[in-house]
């Protein structure tokens, strides 16, 4: 599909006060990147389960929540078992709080899947069980934030909403305002101009609008990446304003640090985690002692499990630790082998967005 009208791009961004960079001397046009890229989606992305024109409006939802933190290959074999297992809002919300932390996995941040049963609940008690079609009525879902309703309401429902991820953001930045990276804040000013870059909604009911930011958010995904952009296959090479800059390096301002994982508390929660999604029910200090991170002080290991009970993603009951509602065993093991995993419950998760 390719959009037969792309206004208001139809007036230079430039005279609209959409580009910041006057000085790169280059006004990419915005109806042509529209077209090419949406092209390039149309013949190049990835085949992914929640684009299946048959996927459900919950399965889009979930993958979204699942996606936020984490990369596409983590997230796929656990999209699959958790769509069988909860093909409905409704039978998500009824179930277990164990068996959703478990079934998370190691996805890292596991606090989402919290949020999702509880979206799940909320939809149950006001939507009929259904995810609701507007952004404003998925914006007040439990830890629904702008982006997710966003994304929902556009690839659930084609509903012609700015969806802006950090892709879509890297997208913009290189090939409109000729930066090499947009930076860790969401500014004012990107916002405007990712509302300028939206495809008309009036001329075809949002379609290309809705292509647009799926297109735009894969181009980043696959091409116009962080650290290695492939401009040499670049469907817009020839329209991009940062190659026409003379592909300048980062500003101090634009770059981002990597998250730092080992000895963090994201790694000490991980490693707990993992060890009560085996089901077991285990004594406090059996548990701490346990974990495989010599680094990590007894205070921090503490701390951590404090931190995990009041995000009540593990429940303690006379001195024993286990997934809230958890049926595991109630006796403790002695001299139990301090395994419980890889000690990763959160590390690929730090490697892509921010929480
Ligand atoms: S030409 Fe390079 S920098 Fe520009 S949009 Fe394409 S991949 Fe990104």
């Amino acid at each position: 599909m390719t959009p037969a009208s792309t206004t208001p791009a139809s007036t230079p961004l430039a005279a609209q006060g959409g580009l910041p960079r006057p000085d790169i001397g280059f006004t990419p046009e915005p109806t042509l990147v529209h077209d090419r890229v949406i092209e390039w989606f149309e013949a190049s992305a990835r085949p992914l389960p929640w684009r299946d024109p048959d996927c459900t409006p919950w399965g889009v939802m979930v993958s979204e929540i699942m996606l936020q933190q984490t990369p596409v290959v983590r997230v796929l074999p656990r999209w699959e078992l958790w769509m069988q297992r909860w093909p409905r809002p409704a039978d998500l919300a009824q179930a277990p709080t164990a068996e959703v932390l478990t079934a998370w996995g190691r996805l890292g941040y596991p606090r989402r899947a919290l949020r999702l049963q509880a979206a799940a609940q909320a939809m149950v008690e006001h939507h009929d069980g259904q995810v609701p079609s507007t952004a404003a009525e998925l914006r007040a879902l439990p830890g629904v934030g702008e982006y997710t309703a966003a994304a929902v309401a556009c690839f659930a429902f084609f509903q012609p909403e700015v969806v802006v991820d950090t892709n879509i953001r890297r997208v913009h930045a290189r090939a409109f305002t000729g930066d090499a990276l947009p930076g860790k804040t969401y500014t004012s000013a990107q916002r405007r101009l990712a509302h300028e870059l939206m495809p008309s909604t009036e001329i075809d009911d949002g379609a290309a609008a809705c292509a647009w930011n799926a297109s735009a958010m894969e181009l980043g995904a696959l091409i116009c990446t962080a650290r290695s952009p492939q401009c040499q296959i670049c469907p817009v090479a020839d329209l991009c304003a940062w190659r026409a800059a003379g592909s300048p390096p980062p500003t101090e301002e634009q770059q981002t640090r990597g998250q730092a994982w080992a000895g963090t508390d994201r790694q000490v929660r991980g490693a707990i985690m993992a060890v009560l999604r085996t089901g077991e029910t285990v004594g406090r200090w059996e548990l701490l002692e346990g974990l495989p991170l010599p680094e990590a002080s007894a205070e921090q290991r503490s701390r951590c499990l404090d931190s995990l009970l009041r995000d009540g993603l593990a429940a303690e009951h006379g001195g024993q630790v286990s997934l809230p509602g958890s049926q595991g065993s109630a006796t403790p093991k002695p001299g139990r082998p301090a395994t419980g995993g890889p000690a990763t419950e959160e590390t690929a998760a730090g490697e892509t967005a921010a929480e």
